[in-house]
């Protein structure tokens, strides 16, 4: 069992540089946990804390129920993967493995068996006795991870542990990743930069931004629920399109009026902007490019939006469009017939809007 409960950690490095603020996230044993957000915004130096590598300026942390604030980390029961795992390149991929193992001063037999073990579940049995530099960076990495398996620590935690890896390898060690989770059945920790990475493995995703925790949720509810702009910029590719647009009433209907149009909110979101007093404000229209309708516009005086640009990706086809001066992107089926410079009508998913405060950018609609 491995529980871990992060209580208001703060980090101030001695340059002043104020990393971590209040971070407060409880994790249940077995989670696959994805610290995300942009360079800079602290995720590394979370983990740090947790491994034991970086002091906790103030907070509490506990692993199980204990707290580890001043524990060593040798003594925290925690393997640690980064990005730039450094192979021992003299020795045989058997030994990069028990190693660590072998420092412990466990019996021969006994790392024997956890790296055969470790082997098999990674794949590794017939490369045990070469070298590192003749394996590819796929293998190598297998390898690394190889090394924090044969531990059999109660925690991993993972340092953007694919980001040396090219793009396809990348996408098939992200499937692996969640496959050793289900079958270790051990608590992942894992940092990532990437937002796919963070929404294809976590089971529950940490948002991080200059050092502070903006959401933390499974990656449906981050998806469709996120609680301010920059979590619904930051999940989703391409991202949410944002439009100025203003809340007004009128009898007893409430719409949202930008530039190039205006929609009326169903009855249901309508009460809940009224009950927050938000009817007549300035406000941020949030649509996700998947959320928008696009038909050709068969009267020419009639038309929503310009196409500017088609990107064609096979599957999907982005359409960039000009709707009355706001860029927005939409995501819409390859078959549909439209070419640059022709105009649209524009249809968004009423069910899918997002509103968020101009000022505070926090979401409106639940
Ligand atoms: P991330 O992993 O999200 O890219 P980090 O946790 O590495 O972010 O860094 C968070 C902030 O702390 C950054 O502003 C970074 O420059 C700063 N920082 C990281 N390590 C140190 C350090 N050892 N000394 C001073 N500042 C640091």
């Amino acid at each position: 069992m491995a529980s871990l409960n992060l209580i208001n950690l703060n980090k101030i490095y001695p340059n002043g540089v104020h990393a971590v603020k209040d971070v407060s996230i409880e994790i249940e044993d077995k989670e696959f946990v994805v610290l995300v957000g942009p360079s800079g915004c602290g995720k590394s130096t979370v983990l740090r804390m947790i491994a034991g590598l970086e002091e906790i300026s103030s907070g509490e942390l506990y692993i199980d129920d204990v707290m580890v604030n001043d524990m060593a980390p040798k003594d925290r029961d925690i393997a640690m993967v980064f990005q730039n795992y450094a192979l021992y390149p003299h020795m045989s991929i058997y030994d990069n493995m028990g190693f660590g193992l072998k420092l412990r001063k466990m019996p021969k037999d006994q790392i024997k068996k956890n790296v055969d073990e470790a082997a098999k579940i990674l794949g590794l049995e017939d490369l045990l006795d070469r070298k590192p530099k003749e394996l590819s960076g796929g293998q190598r990495q297998r390898v690394a991870l190889g090394r924090a398996i044969v531990r059999d620590p109660k925690v991993f935690l993972m340092d953007e542990p694919l980001s040396n890896l090219d793009a396809k390898l990348r996408v098939q060690t992200r499937a692996e990743l969640s496959k050793l989770h289900l079958r270790l059945e051990t608590t992942f920790i894992y940092v990532t930069h990437d937002q796919t990475e963070a929404m294809t493995m976590g089971t529950r995703i940490v948002v991080l931004k200059d050092g502070v925790v903006h959401q933390v949720a499974d990656p449906e509810t981050l998806y469709n629920s996120p609680v301010n702009r920059f979590v619904a910029s930051f999940i989703g590719s391409p991202q949410m399109n944002f439009i100025e647009a203003r809340i007004t009433e009128s009898n007893d209907t409430v719409s949202i009026g930008y530039k190039g149009g205006s929609v009326e909110l169903n009855p249901k979101k309508a009460a809940q902007l009224k009950e927050k007093g938000y009817t007549r404000k300035d406000v941020v229209l949030g649509i996700r490019p998947e959320h928008i309708d696009i038909t050709a516009a068969d009267d020419s005086e009639q038309y929503d939006a310009l196409v500017e640009v088609i990107e064609l990706l096979g599957s999907d086809t982005y359409l960039f469009l000009d709707i009355a001066g706001d860029a927005v992107i939409a995501r819409v089926n390859p078959a549909l017939n439209v070419r640059v410079h022709d105009r649209v009508r524009v249809q968004f998913t009423l069910d899918k809007l997002h509103l968020f405060d101009s000022e505070t950018e926090e979401a409106l609609l639940q």
